[in-house]
Protein backbone atom coordinates (compact mmCIF):
# COMPACT_ATOMS: atom_id res chain seq x y z
CA UNK A 1 0.00 0.00 0.00
CA UNK A 2 1.81 3.08 -1.14
CA UNK A 3 -1.24 5.69 -1.31
CA UNK A 4 -0.19 8.73 0.65
CA UNK A 5 -2.43 12.20 1.27
CA UNK A 6 -1.66 15.40 1.46
CA UNK A 7 -5.00 15.56 3.07
CA UNK A 8 -4.32 13.27 5.66
CA UNK A 9 -3.09 14.49 9.34
CA UNK A 10 0.50 14.57 10.55
CA UNK A 11 -1.00 11.80 12.93
CA UNK A 12 -1.86 9.25 9.83
CA UNK A 13 1.52 9.80 8.59
CA UNK A 14 3.07 8.49 11.37
CA UNK A 15 0.84 5.67 11.97
CA UNK A 16 2.10 1.92 11.48
CA UNK A 17 -1.11 0.21 11.77
CA UNK A 18 -1.66 -3.52 12.87
CA UNK A 19 -2.51 -6.00 10.62
CA UNK A 20 -4.73 -8.37 11.00
CA UNK A 21 -4.67 -12.41 10.15
CA UNK A 22 -6.13 -12.98 6.62
CA UNK A 23 -9.86 -13.84 6.38
CA UNK A 24 -9.68 -15.91 3.71
CA UNK A 25 -12.71 -15.52 1.24
CA UNK A 26 -12.75 -19.10 0.11
CA UNK A 27 -14.11 -21.78 1.81
CA UNK A 28 -13.33 -24.43 2.02
CA UNK A 29 -9.83 -23.57 3.99
CA UNK A 30 -9.13 -25.20 7.48
CA UNK A 31 -8.37 -22.01 8.85
CA UNK A 32 -6.03 -22.02 11.82
CA UNK A 33 -4.83 -18.39 11.65
CA UNK A 34 -6.63 -16.27 14.02
CA UNK A 35 -7.41 -18.22 17.09
CA UNK A 36 -11.21 -18.48 16.32
CA UNK A 37 -12.71 -21.00 18.60
CA UNK A 38 -13.98 -24.16 15.99
CA UNK A 39 -17.14 -24.74 17.83
CA UNK A 40 -20.07 -22.57 16.74
CA UNK A 41 -21.61 -20.46 20.01
CA UNK A 42 -24.23 -21.66 22.23
CA UNK A 43 -27.50 -21.91 20.86
CA UNK A 44 -29.21 -19.97 23.61
CA UNK A 45 -27.11 -17.29 21.63
CA UNK A 46 -28.75 -17.67 18.47
CA UNK A 47 -32.04 -17.67 20.20
CA UNK A 48 -31.07 -14.17 21.74
CA UNK A 49 -29.61 -12.78 18.43
CA UNK A 50 -32.77 -13.55 16.37
CA UNK A 51 -35.21 -12.66 19.08
CA UNK A 52 -33.73 -9.33 19.20
CA UNK A 53 -34.59 -8.83 15.07
CA UNK A 54 -37.91 -6.61 15.25
CA UNK A 55 -39.36 -3.24 15.25
CA UNK A 56 -36.90 -2.21 18.70
CA UNK A 57 -33.80 -2.22 15.97
CA UNK A 58 -35.04 1.44 15.21
CA UNK A 59 -34.12 2.32 18.69
CA UNK A 60 -30.36 3.40 20.01
CA UNK A 61 -29.50 0.49 22.18
CA UNK A 62 -28.30 0.71 26.22
CA UNK A 63 -25.91 3.03 25.76
CA UNK A 64 -24.18 1.76 29.50
CA UNK A 65 -25.10 -1.80 28.30
CA UNK A 66 -26.49 -2.38 31.66
CA UNK A 67 -27.97 -6.35 31.29
CA UNK A 68 -24.32 -7.13 29.73
CA UNK A 69 -22.18 -5.63 32.83
CA UNK A 70 -24.43 -7.28 35.46
CA UNK A 71 -24.44 -10.69 33.67
CA UNK A 72 -20.66 -10.12 33.15
CA UNK A 73 -20.25 -9.43 37.31
CA UNK A 74 -21.99 -12.17 38.00
CA UNK A 75 -19.79 -14.95 36.05
CA UNK A 76 -17.31 -13.23 37.74
CA UNK A 77 -18.41 -12.22 41.63
CA UNK A 78 -17.83 -8.73 41.35
CA UNK A 79 -20.34 -5.06 41.24
CA UNK A 80 -21.82 -4.21 37.83
CA UNK A 81 -20.07 -1.00 37.82
CA UNK A 82 -16.46 -2.60 38.03
CA UNK A 83 -17.34 -3.97 34.29
CA UNK A 84 -16.96 -2.03 31.44
CA UNK A 85 -17.69 -3.03 27.97
CA UNK A 86 -16.19 -2.43 24.43
CA UNK A 87 -16.50 -3.72 20.68
CA UNK A 88 -14.19 -6.27 21.28
CA UNK A 89 -11.52 -6.23 23.56
CA UNK A 90 -9.31 -4.04 21.20
CA UNK A 91 -11.93 -1.22 21.81
CA UNK A 92 -11.42 -2.04 25.58
CA UNK A 93 -7.68 -1.63 25.19
CA UNK A 94 -7.58 0.89 22.80
CA UNK A 95 -9.49 3.41 25.47
CA UNK A 96 -7.39 2.00 28.27
CA UNK A 97 -4.15 3.77 26.53
CA UNK A 98 -5.59 6.51 26.07
CA UNK A 99 -7.00 6.85 29.56
CA UNK A 100 -4.82 4.89 31.99
CA UNK A 101 -1.41 4.61 30.44
CA UNK A 102 -0.85 7.65 28.71
CA UNK A 103 1.52 9.51 31.33
CA UNK A 104 5.07 10.51 30.85
CA UNK A 105 7.20 7.83 31.93
CA UNK A 106 7.18 5.38 28.86
CA UNK A 107 4.91 2.03 29.94
CA UNK A 108 6.15 -1.65 29.34
CA UNK A 109 5.58 -4.55 27.23
CA UNK A 110 6.82 -8.23 26.12
CA UNK A 111 9.04 -7.32 23.40
CA UNK A 112 7.18 -10.79 21.67
CA UNK A 113 3.74 -9.73 22.49
CA UNK A 114 0.29 -8.47 21.21
CA UNK A 115 1.06 -6.14 18.24
CA UNK A 116 -1.81 -4.08 18.72
CA UNK A 117 0.28 -2.89 21.74
CA UNK A 118 2.51 -0.55 19.68
CA UNK A 119 -0.08 0.44 17.36
CA UNK A 120 -2.15 2.32 19.76
CA UNK A 121 1.29 3.62 21.62
CA UNK A 122 1.92 5.15 18.32
CA UNK A 123 -1.71 6.24 17.88
CA UNK A 124 -2.23 7.93 21.11
CA UNK A 125 0.96 8.88 21.24
CA UNK A 126 1.98 6.50 24.32
CA UNK A 127 5.63 6.07 24.77
CA UNK A 128 7.16 3.02 25.89
CA UNK A 129 9.49 0.33 26.19
CA UNK A 130 9.69 -3.24 24.91
CA UNK A 131 11.25 -5.96 27.65
CA UNK A 132 12.70 -8.77 25.95
CA UNK A 133 11.61 -12.12 26.73
CA UNK A 134 13.95 -14.74 28.01
CA UNK A 135 15.37 -17.06 25.96
CA UNK A 136 13.12 -19.31 26.73
CA UNK A 137 10.31 -16.94 25.60
CA UNK A 138 8.78 -16.31 29.02
CA UNK A 139 7.87 -12.76 30.74
CA UNK A 140 10.30 -12.67 33.85
CA UNK A 141 8.43 -10.39 36.02
CA UNK A 142 11.93 -9.13 37.77
CA UNK A 143 12.46 -6.52 34.59
CA UNK A 144 9.09 -5.18 35.05
CA UNK A 145 10.23 -3.96 39.04
CA UNK A 146 11.40 -0.63 37.15
CA UNK A 147 9.90 3.34 36.76
CA UNK A 148 7.15 2.90 34.14
CA UNK A 149 4.08 4.83 33.29
CA UNK A 150 1.82 1.55 33.06
CA UNK A 151 2.73 -2.01 32.66
CA UNK A 152 0.68 -4.55 29.82
CA UNK A 153 0.83 -7.88 28.55
CA UNK A 154 -1.13 -10.80 27.93
CA UNK A 155 -1.28 -14.13 29.94
CA UNK A 156 -1.08 -15.96 28.99
CA UNK A 157 1.19 -14.65 26.60
CA UNK A 158 0.32 -13.95 22.65
CA UNK A 159 1.68 -15.31 19.97
CA UNK A 160 3.86 -17.73 22.39
CA UNK A 161 0.36 -19.19 24.59
CA UNK A 162 3.01 -19.14 27.35
CA UNK A 163 1.58 -18.55 30.76
CA UNK A 164 2.55 -16.96 33.64
CA UNK A 165 1.45 -17.65 37.50
CA UNK A 166 -0.91 -15.73 38.92
CA UNK A 167 1.59 -15.56 42.19
CA UNK A 168 4.12 -13.91 39.84
CA UNK A 169 1.61 -11.10 38.93
CA UNK A 170 0.55 -10.56 42.46
CA UNK A 171 4.15 -10.03 42.77
CA UNK A 172 4.17 -7.35 40.40
CA UNK A 173 1.37 -5.71 41.97
CA UNK A 174 2.50 -5.60 44.95
CA UNK A 175 5.84 -3.45 43.97
CA UNK A 176 4.15 -1.62 41.20
CA UNK A 177 1.62 0.57 42.89
CA UNK A 178 2.07 4.18 41.32
CA UNK A 179 0.73 2.88 37.71
CA UNK A 180 -1.72 1.06 36.11
CA UNK A 181 -0.88 -2.75 35.40
CA UNK A 182 -3.15 -4.28 32.56
CA UNK A 183 -3.50 -8.04 32.02
CA UNK A 184 -4.96 -8.60 28.83
CA UNK A 185 -6.62 -12.27 29.41
CA UNK A 186 -7.93 -12.95 26.05
CA UNK A 187 -7.17 -16.76 26.41
CA UNK A 188 -7.37 -17.37 30.00
CA UNK A 189 -10.09 -19.43 30.03
CA UNK A 190 -7.97 -22.21 27.91
CA UNK A 191 -5.95 -22.92 30.84
CA UNK A 192 -4.83 -19.91 33.46
CA UNK A 193 -5.57 -18.63 36.18
CA UNK A 194 -7.52 -15.33 36.33
CA UNK A 195 -6.42 -11.99 38.09
CA UNK A 196 -9.99 -11.08 38.23
CA UNK A 197 -9.75 -12.67 41.63
CA UNK A 198 -7.16 -9.76 42.84
CA UNK A 199 -8.90 -6.48 41.66
CA UNK A 200 -10.49 -5.75 44.99
CA UNK A 201 -6.88 -6.05 46.68
CA UNK A 202 -5.49 -4.03 44.05
CA UNK A 203 -7.01 -0.59 42.22
CA UNK A 204 -4.04 -0.50 39.91
CA UNK A 205 -5.48 -3.63 38.21
CA UNK A 206 -7.31 -3.87 35.08
CA UNK A 207 -8.00 -7.41 33.76
CA UNK A 208 -9.15 -7.16 30.00
CA UNK A 209 -11.30 -10.20 28.58
CA UNK A 210 -12.80 -11.24 25.09
CA UNK A 211 -15.94 -13.20 23.88
CA UNK A 212 -14.15 -13.77 20.75
CA UNK A 213 -12.30 -16.79 21.74
CA UNK A 214 -13.56 -19.25 24.87
CA UNK A 215 -17.37 -17.58 23.99
CA UNK A 216 -17.01 -18.62 20.43
CA UNK A 217 -18.49 -15.42 19.13
CA UNK A 218 -14.94 -13.20 17.28
CA UNK A 219 -17.85 -12.11 14.93
CA UNK A 220 -20.34 -10.41 17.07
CA UNK A 221 -17.14 -8.03 19.10
CA UNK A 222 -17.65 -7.97 22.61
CA UNK A 223 -14.79 -7.69 25.20
CA UNK A 224 -14.75 -6.35 28.67
CA UNK A 225 -12.58 -4.99 31.42
CA UNK A 226 -12.99 -5.46 35.13
CA UNK A 227 -11.24 -3.25 37.56
CA UNK A 228 -12.00 -1.22 40.55
CA UNK A 229 -14.85 1.84 39.98
CA UNK A 230 -12.33 4.79 39.41
CA UNK A 231 -10.68 2.30 36.28
CA UNK A 232 -13.72 1.52 34.56
CA UNK A 233 -15.08 5.56 35.43
CA UNK A 234 -11.80 6.42 33.01
CA UNK A 235 -12.94 4.27 30.53
CA UNK A 236 -16.33 5.26 30.60
CA UNK A 237 -15.33 8.94 30.09
CA UNK A 238 -13.23 7.86 26.87
CA UNK A 239 -15.88 6.44 25.38
CA UNK A 240 -18.31 8.70 26.02
CA UNK A 241 -15.61 10.89 24.13
CA UNK A 242 -15.38 8.75 21.41
CA UNK A 243 -18.82 6.58 20.85
CA UNK A 244 -21.50 6.52 23.12
CA UNK A 245 -23.39 2.93 21.31
CA UNK A 246 -20.08 0.74 20.89
CA UNK A 247 -22.30 -2.53 21.42
CA UNK A 248 -25.24 -2.64 19.37
CA UNK A 249 -28.58 -4.66 20.73
CA UNK A 250 -27.35 -7.49 19.47
CA UNK A 251 -24.09 -7.88 20.67
CA UNK A 252 -25.79 -7.10 23.93
CA UNK A 253 -28.13 -9.87 23.43
CA UNK A 254 -26.30 -12.21 22.46
CA UNK A 255 -23.24 -11.59 25.18
CA UNK A 256 -25.55 -12.12 27.57
CA UNK A 257 -26.78 -15.10 26.53
CA UNK A 258 -23.49 -16.58 25.99
CA UNK A 259 -22.45 -15.25 29.59
CA UNK A 260 -25.04 -17.37 30.96
CA UNK A 261 -24.77 -20.47 29.03
CA UNK A 262 -22.05 -21.56 31.67
CA UNK A 263 -22.58 -25.58 30.71
CA UNK A 264 -22.06 -24.60 27.04
CA UNK A 265 -18.87 -22.41 27.73
CA UNK A 266 -17.51 -25.34 30.49
CA UNK A 267 -18.11 -28.08 27.26
CA UNK A 268 -16.36 -26.51 24.28
CA UNK A 269 -13.55 -24.85 26.16
CA UNK A 270 -13.08 -28.53 27.27
CA UNK A 271 -13.09 -29.53 23.58
CA UNK A 272 -10.33 -27.09 23.07
CA UNK A 273 -8.15 -28.07 25.96
CA UNK A 274 -8.10 -31.93 25.02
CA UNK A 275 -7.64 -31.25 20.97
CA UNK A 276 -5.07 -28.91 22.08
CA UNK A 277 -2.71 -31.59 24.30
CA UNK A 278 -3.26 -33.88 21.24
CA UNK A 279 -2.23 -31.73 18.64
CA UNK A 280 1.17 -31.29 20.74
CA UNK A 281 1.79 -34.53 21.28
CA UNK A 282 1.61 -34.92 17.02
CA UNK A 283 3.70 -32.17 16.36
CA UNK A 284 6.19 -33.35 18.76
CA UNK A 285 6.08 -36.82 17.27
CA UNK A 286 6.37 -34.78 13.92
CA UNK A 287 10.05 -33.32 15.50
CA UNK A 288 8.35 -29.76 16.13
CA UNK A 289 9.38 -28.07 19.44
CA UNK A 290 5.80 -26.67 20.64
CA UNK A 291 6.53 -24.28 23.18
CA UNK A 292 4.13 -24.86 26.55
CA UNK A 293 0.57 -23.33 25.87
CA UNK A 294 -2.35 -22.62 28.08
CA UNK A 295 -4.10 -20.65 24.88
CA UNK A 296 -6.18 -22.32 22.38
CA UNK A 297 -3.12 -21.75 19.78
CA UNK A 298 0.47 -23.64 19.82
CA UNK A 299 3.76 -21.59 18.99
CA UNK A 300 5.73 -24.21 17.09
CA UNK A 301 8.67 -24.46 15.35
CA UNK A 302 10.47 -27.29 13.24
CA UNK A 303 14.45 -27.35 13.35
CA UNK A 304 15.28 -28.48 10.11
CA UNK A 305 12.46 -26.64 8.59
CA UNK A 306 11.65 -22.80 7.82
CA UNK A 307 8.87 -21.44 9.01
CA UNK A 308 7.61 -19.18 6.14
CA UNK A 309 8.39 -22.27 3.89
CA UNK A 310 6.02 -24.17 6.09
CA UNK A 311 3.54 -21.71 6.07
CA UNK A 312 3.58 -21.31 2.06
CA UNK A 313 3.47 -25.54 1.65
CA UNK A 314 0.26 -25.40 3.85
CA UNK A 315 -0.93 -22.83 2.20
CA UNK A 316 -0.82 -24.77 -1.17
CA UNK A 317 -2.85 -28.07 0.68
CA UNK A 318 -5.60 -25.19 1.80
CA UNK A 319 -4.67 -24.80 5.95
CA UNK A 320 -4.13 -21.82 6.75
CA UNK A 321 -1.96 -20.72 9.69
CA UNK A 322 -0.15 -17.75 11.21
CA UNK A 323 3.46 -16.58 10.68
CA UNK A 324 5.26 -13.76 11.63
CA UNK A 325 8.18 -12.21 9.95
CA UNK A 326 8.97 -10.41 12.50
CA UNK A 327 10.91 -10.15 14.94
CA UNK A 328 13.76 -12.54 14.09
CA UNK A 329 13.13 -14.43 17.00
CA UNK A 330 9.71 -15.92 16.35
CA UNK A 331 10.47 -15.72 11.85
CA UNK A 332 11.05 -19.81 12.29
CA UNK A 333 7.55 -20.60 14.26
CA UNK A 334 4.33 -21.04 13.23
CA UNK A 335 1.02 -19.83 15.62
CA UNK A 336 -1.51 -22.70 14.97
CA UNK A 337 -4.59 -22.04 16.15
CA UNK A 338 -6.19 -25.23 18.04
CA UNK A 339 -8.92 -26.37 15.43
CA UNK A 340 -11.72 -28.97 15.65
CA UNK A 341 -10.01 -33.01 15.73
CA UNK A 342 -10.77 -33.16 12.57
CA UNK A 343 -9.45 -30.05 11.34
CA UNK A 344 -5.68 -30.76 13.34
CA UNK A 345 -5.57 -34.19 11.71
CA UNK A 346 -5.82 -32.45 8.21
CA UNK A 347 -2.86 -30.13 9.94
CA UNK A 348 -1.48 -33.62 11.09
CA UNK A 349 -1.27 -35.21 7.52
CA UNK A 350 -0.36 -32.54 5.30
CA UNK A 351 2.87 -31.48 7.53
CA UNK A 352 3.70 -35.29 7.14
CA UNK A 353 3.43 -34.89 3.87
CA UNK A 354 5.48 -32.09 3.53
CA UNK A 355 8.14 -33.00 5.92
CA UNK A 356 8.74 -36.20 4.09
N1 LIG B 1 -5.68 -9.42 23.05
C1 LIG B 1 -4.99 -10.41 22.49
C2 LIG B 1 -3.76 -10.88 23.14
C3 LIG B 1 -5.42 -10.97 21.27
O1 LIG B 1 -4.71 -11.94 20.68
C4 LIG B 1 -6.60 -10.49 20.67
C5 LIG B 1 -7.10 -11.10 19.38
N2 LIG B 1 -6.50 -10.59 18.23
C6 LIG B 1 -7.27 -9.44 21.29
C7 LIG B 1 -6.80 -8.94 22.49
C8 LIG B 1 -8.48 -8.79 20.68
O2 LIG B 1 -9.60 -9.60 20.64
P1 LIG B 1 -11.03 -9.03 20.33
O3 LIG B 1 -10.90 -7.60 19.84
O4 LIG B 1 -11.59 -9.94 19.30
O5 LIG B 1 -11.78 -9.08 21.62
Amino acid sequence: MDIVSRYWSAVVHSLNPYVPGEQPKLDKLVKLNTNENPYGPSPKVLDALRAEIGDTLRLYPDPASDCLREAIATVHGVKPDQVFVGNGSDEVLAHAFLALLKHDKPILFPDITYSFYPVYSKLYDVAYREVPLTESFEIRMDDYFTENGGIIFPNPNAPTARLLALFEIERLLKANTDSVVIIDEAYIDFGGESAVGLVDRYPQLLVVHTLSKSYSLAGLRVGYAIGQRELIEGLVRVKDSFNSYPLDRFAQAGAVAAMQDRDYFSQTRKRVIETRTNLTRELEALGFDVLPSAANFVFARHPEHDGAELTSKLRERSIVVRHFKRPQRIAQFLRITVGTDSQCAALINALKEILA
